[in-house]
């Protein structure tokens, strides 16, 4: 099930105090209107009962969808030391999940567990997964862009390279840090090959708790494999 607890947060605009929701875990199996919130960031936002002004607001989060065996945990670690502590608190969390859920079989499937660091990288993996894509080779697709990229002439200018399926089908948005966006084919063929290619290499490379499965982790896996 969902759980949040209620915070009272002051206003940066008018100082008014408000009642606000603090999630820290949402299983949209249960909860389906959860998933929406969480994409448009809304989620992540209060709007003062007193003077109306919004306000970011970001708190720890995981996000559960059973149906399509997937945990994406958000994170904010201070450090390094506590990043790997974290990843290591929630492996031990998805590990005890999994041993008292074995009545629903969750044991033995495929179920993923990521680590990410803001909203809009846990909007993301929620448009992987939910559109039935695997993430890994969505991140070696992002890094072939990013170095594309950076060997044309907007190198270096890059701010990010985001998977969307707002039109119904895969592309690539690649973000300038001039604010200008620019979307790019995504190509299935070469999507596919990658998964057929490095089935073998991922377990290989993969330590089977809570994974960050990001920019570095393909650079990593792509070095690794070449
Ligand atoms: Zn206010």
């Amino acid at each position: 099930m969902s759980r949040f607890f209620s915070e009272t947060v002051s206003c940066p605009e008018c100082s008014a105090s408000n009642s606000v929701r603090i999630w820290e875990s949402i299983n949209v199996a249960l909860d389906p209107d959860m998933k929406g919130k969480v994409l448009d960031f809304s989620l992540f936002v209060f709007t003062c009962e007193k003077c109306g002004s919004s306000t970011k607001l970001l708190f720890p989060l995981l996000y559960h969808n059973m149906s399509n065996s997937y945990m994406v945990n958000m994170v904010f670690p201070e450090n390094e030391g506590d990043l790997s502590r974290t990843l290591s608190d929630i492996s031990n969390l998805f590990l005890s999940i999994q041993a008292f859920s074995s009545d629903m079989s969750l044991v033995g499937r495929d179920y993923r567990f990521r680590a990410v660091f803001n909203p809009v990288e846990l909007a993301e993996k929620i448009r992987i997964f939910d559109n039935g894509f695997d993430d890994r080779a969505i991140e070696i697709m992002k890094q072939d862009l990013f170095e594309q990229f950076d060997s044309e002439v907007n190198g270096g200018g890059i701010a990010d390279i985001l998977f969307d399926f707002s039109s119904g089908r895969p592309m690539f948005v690649t973000l300038f840090n001039n604010g200008q966006q620019t979307l790019c084919h995504f190509s299935r063929t070469t999507y596919l090959g990658i998964v057929n290619n490095m089935r073998e290499s991922y377990g290989r490379f993969s330590s089977g708790g809570c994974e960050i499965i990001d920019r570095n982790w393909a650079r990593e896996f792509i070095a690794a494999t070449e």
